[in-house]
């Protein structure tokens, strides 16, 4: 059944280029045959006038004057039926409708000029008789020839004109004209097959140039078509804005940009696989067109991200309920064949002129709207304002600082110590990147690390700061632990752990007294290659945690899959530990988890006695946060190290007391 399916799909389709080709073919004979058409009508009205006037004197005045007149009037008309419509595209329609004419004309024409050369040829002397011959002749041959291209025609006219000229010839008894006619005969023979030949090759012609055309129609296709959605691709993405935008320039219109992000698609197809990922991006490209209708533009810019182009003036309101209705349907679950996967999705958008005046800046801007709402509010639809451009212009040069040849001269790094509640010691310390820049500032690095990640430059910007906090290390007593942040492109880029690796292995660092912080956003990105640096950076020897534990995606299957030795919990949960209700039964829920999984747990952003007393009921043994320190610059922190602050002491030694009571 599926194969006889198959079978008149190819038959059917065969027949489409069979057609294709064929209507190809007449086009191009049409067209051949259009550049002759003078040659062929200036050879027969010469030769018409040439036989009128040696027939002067022999012939009555209808037949050397009026009748060749009229045959050259007819010609001259059917000239300029054709000069008239030179310029027209030559459709298949068009061919067709000349193609019809012309074999009306070879016949009407043939037999008209057979009929006058056949009245005239008993008149005169021989030699008179002779130009009959010679002009039925050379004037059938000449547009034969010219008529090559539209070999029905050619034919036709032959034997129209030689059929019955050679006839009357050869029973003319006359061994001259008898000769004279299997002469013609024979030429019209050789005309024929060598026409013949000529078409054939004619024919093959036209048929390669139909394919190579349609090769090359497909090939455009795909240059501009996304395989996986069937979407536009990025390519006609903008080539569409550069056109939209050119005419609503014209027109005063406004043009808006979307830029669509699918939150934890990553996450689904580290999990599920590649072909659940490309599920999911198939049933999201449906959504957006059935959700957006026919006059949005819809493409696939690349990876998990959608760009979207209204053209129809939507105003700010518009666009902001038509994104959000977006985002919910792109949340509702996908049915991934081995169950159903959850995604969601962010949107940015930018308009013409109010936001951005270029493509360029358009894209860009929608681009920062989407940065934002991906930071601040995942899975709605933000839409850049005046308010945004002060910003997105410091985010710009922020990232153009950043690849200052004297970058390292102004980064450096700060350590908050991390204590261990059951000694009150300070058994590690967090490296805190800081960035004193002269015009901008003191950056906070929260702010400059996404930017150097935005823009590329966060493996050259990681390498300094961990130089840097290496070089700091070295005076340290051997029992601290120095922990070191890792951003996500450390992890993923290629080569970037390994040159890490190449620095601590350049530093006289025990592995013990190094561990590495990594956060779940890194995973996401790329778990295969992530996991193959963090596999690496613990067989060196080092130590792994994984930071800012809570938020995010946070799936137990990471926490099996990689050699993590110590989690940090997220100070967004310290902050509700002492008021009680969730935030103390996350904590007490992770901590247990650690435990069970053999791993250490450290809780951030520890402000209050309070809440160090609750994590050590809970049995947490570390804990960070300004209660015991800010981050402090190097000196400080080796200061800090050394003086025995027994207020300090004092007070852990009391949460000791409380575990133990
Ligand atoms: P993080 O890794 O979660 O670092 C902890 C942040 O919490 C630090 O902010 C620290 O100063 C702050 N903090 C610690 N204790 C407390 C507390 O008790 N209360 C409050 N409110 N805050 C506390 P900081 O230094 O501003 O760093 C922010 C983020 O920037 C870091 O979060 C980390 O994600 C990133 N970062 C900082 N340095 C680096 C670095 O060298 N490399 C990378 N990749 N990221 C870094
Ligand atoms: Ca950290
Ligand atoms: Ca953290």
């Amino acid at each position: 059944m599926a194969e006889h399916g198959i079978a008149s799909k190819s038959v059917a389709i065969l027949a489409q280029q069979t057609s294709t080709s064929d209507a190809e073919l007449l086009r191009l004979q049409v067209s051949a045959f259009q550049r002759q058409i003078p040659l062929m009508y200036a050879v027969i009205c010469a030769n018409a006038i040439g036989l009128g006037w040696t027939h002067l004197n022999v012939a009555p005045f209808l037949l050397a004057v009026a009748v060749p007149a009229a045959l050259i009037l007819a010609s001259l008309f059917r000239l300029w039926l054709w000069w008239r419509v030179r310029y027209e595209p030559m459709t298949t329609e068009r061919a067709r409708r000349a193609l019809r004419s012309t074999h009306a004309f070879a016949l009407l024409l043939g037999a008209s000029f057979v009929l006058w050369s056949l009245l005239l040829a008993p008149l005169g002397n021989a030699f008179q008789q002779m130009h009959v011959a010679i002009f039925m002749g050379l004037s059938s041959f000449a547009c034969a020839v010219c008529l090559m291209h539209v070999r029905t025609a050619s034919l036709l006219l032959l034997s129209v004109a030689l059929v019955p000229f050679t006839g009357f010839y050869i029973s003319s008894g006359n061994p001259v004209l008898v000769a004279v006619a299997i002469n013609i005969a024979l030429v019209a023979i050789l005309v024929i097959i060598v026409q013949n030949r000529y078409f054939r090759d004619f024919q093959e012609l036209a048929h390669s140039r139909t394919e190579a055309r349609r090769l090359h129609g497909d090939m455009a296709e795909l240059a501009q078509v996304d395989s996986l959605t069937k979407l536009a691709n990025r390519r006609a993405f903008f080539k569409h804005l550069d056109g939209t935008l050119e005419s609503a320039g014209k027109l005063g219109k406004r043009v808006s940009l979307g830029l669509v992000d699918l939150d934890g698609f990553k996450q689904i197809n580290d999990l599920y696989g590649h072909r659940a990922g490309d599920t999911i991006l198939a049933e999201a490209s449906k959504r957006m067109l059935e959700t957006l209708g026919p006059d949005v533009f819809v493409a696939r810019l690349g990876g998990d991200e959608f760009g979207l182009i209204f053209s129809d003036g939507a105003n700010d309101a518009e666009l902001r309920s038509r994104g959000l209705a977006l985002c919910l349907a792109l949340r509702a679950s996908y049915e991934l064949g081995q169950g159903s996967g959850q995604a969601g999705a962010s949107l940015g958008f930018a308009s013409f002129p109010d936001g951005a005046k270029t493509a360029e800046e358009l894209y860009e801007c929608a681009d920062y709207a989407l940065y934002r709402v991906k930071t601040e509010a995942a899975g709605t639809a933000e839409i850049f304002t005046a308010a945004h451009s002060g910003n997105r212009r410091k985010l710009s040069l922020i990232e153009q600082r950043l690849r200052a040849p004297d970058i390292a001269e102004e980064l450096s790094v700060e350590f908050q110590p991390i204590i261990d509640l059951e000694t009150g010691a300070v058994v590690a310390a967090e490296a805190l990147a800081r960035w004193e820049h002269p015009e901008l500032g003191n950056v906070p690095p929260d702010i400059f690390i996404r930017a150097a990640e935005r823009s590329g430059t966060i493996c050259s910007i990681t390498q300094i700061l961990f130089a840097k906090a290496l070089k700091s290390r070295a005076s340290w007593p051997e029992g601290v632990t120095l922990s070191f942040n890792l951003s996500v492109h450390d992890l993923v880029t290629p080569n970037a752990s390994a040159k890490l690796l190449e620095i601590a292995k350049s530093c006289v660092v025990p592995p013990k007294a190094l561990q590495f912080e990594i956060t779940e956003t890194a995973l996401l990105k790329d778990f295969e290659k992530a996991r193959r640096s963090i596999e690496a950076l613990k067989a060196a020897g080092y130590t792994i945690a994984l930071d800012d534990f809570g938020c995010g995606y946070s799936s137990l299957q990471y926490l099996h899959s990689l050699p993590i030795d110590r989690i940090k919990v997220d100070r967004s949960f310290t902050s509700g530990l002492v008021a009680g209700g969730a935030g103390r039964n996350i904590i007490a829920t992770i901590v247990d988890l650690s435990h069970s999984l053999g791993m250490d747990c450290v809780i951030e952003g520890v402000e209050l006695w309070e809440q160090c007393d609750l994590i050590g009921r809970m049995g947490c043994r570390f804990a960070q946060g300004h209660y015991f320190s800010k981050a402090l610059p190097a000196q400080q922190f080796l200061e800090f190290l050394a003086t025995a602050n027994s207020k300090r002491r004092y007070r852990v030694a009391s949460n000791l007391r409380l575990v133990q009571g």
